[in-house]
């Protein structure tokens, strides 16, 4: 996507906050490189504390916390995931890689969250489970899909990649399901370069987590002195991070109020600056309802078409300015088409997938570039519809 352009502002940019080198090197001078050592532990007591979580644990990516969750609920082939079309690859992924069907759920037009009013009739004897995916760190509507997934008995997993220290009606994002999955891969709010988190509510699942995320041995128990040697006694994997990650993630979480101040002055400035613009073109502003608190992840906007979005992406591109859209929706995907994805099953996906736009958004952003971006904004002309012939690589498959 980034070519050979230099971007004048670009669209993300990972930035340190300060102790990120010094607890890297004391990582490396306390001899202790590998997982679960000093600084791993200073993030899981740092989480716990600070969500009210009983178990956190670091894994290597979202990705992985998310595999972590397949294994721990035991999912087999044949088994039914809900998951939300607009999302991120990995939320249907990690359940397809142990056999299960991802059962692809369309979002609400106001949040772009998860419908919960779809839900129950997505549900079938097979369903084993519901993902949540807080988008942009606004929470999904926990109250009702909590109800559900509480009377069909499926587990609930929040993919809360985009929502640390969010909050949904006072009580913090990712507190809600028996798990939920962080991020701190370096397009996001908290970063380490590759790195991610496992929450775990449901304390019943709290000694197996611990033995997949270290090879299907109980190394953890070992380590506490609560056994005297250790083994092979599940199956699982290599979860855990190295503590030279923890160590750049730590210094990070302890700046959590200055970089949740900062991206939260960066989002007020585009919604304040952009809002007047935005009634006069058709264009839709982020919508964080009154009892949620959004975690200020990112900055979207929902222009009127397709059409108007990628001139727009274009018209910013000429003034040195990197915008970006996501998600084409996973229904449509090769993959979601394989396990019988369509056109027209998730409609709302589908065209908030043409529409939507996302400005650049990164802790250090200064005000005098956010103003360069809303300025090439308000300078943008749409152009008229019957001028418009679509590059065939811009329009998605289902056209
Ligand atoms: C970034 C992201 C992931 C994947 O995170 P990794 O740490 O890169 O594995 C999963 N889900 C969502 C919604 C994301 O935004």
């Amino acid at each position: 996507m980034r070519q050979n352009k230099i971007y004048e502002i670009d669209f993300n940019r990972p930035t340190i906050v300060g102790k990120e080198l010094y607890y890297i090197s004391q990582a490396i001078h306390n001899g202790y490189s590998a997982g679960d050592a000093a600084f791993t532990k200073k993030c899981h007591a740092f989480l716990e504390e600070a969500l009210g979580v009983p178990k956190v644990l670091l894994t290597t990516s979202c990705t992985d916390a998310l595999e972590m969750t397949a294994l721990l609920l035991d999912i087999q082939p044949g088994d039914e995931v809900i998951v939300p079309s607009f999302t991120f690859v990995s939320t249907a992924n990690a359940f397809a890689l142990h056999g299960a069907r991802p059962v692809f759920i369309d979002i609400r037009p106001d949040t772009l969250t998860l419908d919960e009013r779809q839900l129950e009739r997505l549900i079938t004897p097979r369903t084993k489970a519901v993902v949540p995916v807080h988008y942009a760190g606004v929470g999904c509507e926990m109250e009702a899909i909590g109800e559900i997934a509480a009377q069909y008995n499926i587990a609930v997993v929040e993919d809360n990649a985009h929502g640390l220290f969010g909050k949904y009606q006072g009580r913090y994002l990712g507190t809600f399901g028996a798990f939920a999955t962080q991020s701190f891969h370096e397009t996001k709010n908290f970063i380490c370069g590759e790195g991610g988190a496992l929450l775990i509510n449901d304390p019943q699942y709290i000694e197996r987590a611990e033995i997949i995320r270290e090879k299907g041995t109980n190394r953890s128990r070992f380590f506490r002195g609560q056994v005297d040697k250790y083994t092979w006694v599940d199956i699982g994997s290599s979860f855990l991070p190295s503590d030279i990650l923890a160590a750049f993630l730590y210094a990070q979480l302890e700046a959590r109020d200055e970089i949740q101040a900062k991206r939260r002055h960066i989002w007020h400035y585009y919604n304040e600056h952009l809002q007047e613009w935005a009634r006069d073109q058709g264009v839709q502003l982020p919508t964080v309802p009154a009892h949620c608190e959004q975690s200020y992840h990112m900055f979207y906007m929902l222009l009127p078409s397709l059409e108007q979005r990628q001139a727009l992406i274009d018209h910013l591109k000429g003034r040195g300015i990197l915008s970006v859209f996501h998600y084409l929706p996973l229904h449509l995907s090769d993959m979601g088409r394989k396990f019988g994805g369509k056109a027209g099953d998730c409609p709302v996906t589908e065209e908030v997938s043409d529409r939507l736009l996302r400005l650049p958004f990164y802790n250090d952003l200064i005000e005098a570039d956010q103003a360069r971006v809303v300025e090439a904004i308000k300078e943008f002309e749409p152009p008229s519809p019957h001028l418009i012939s679509l590059p065939l690589s811009l329009s998605q498959d289902k056209r």
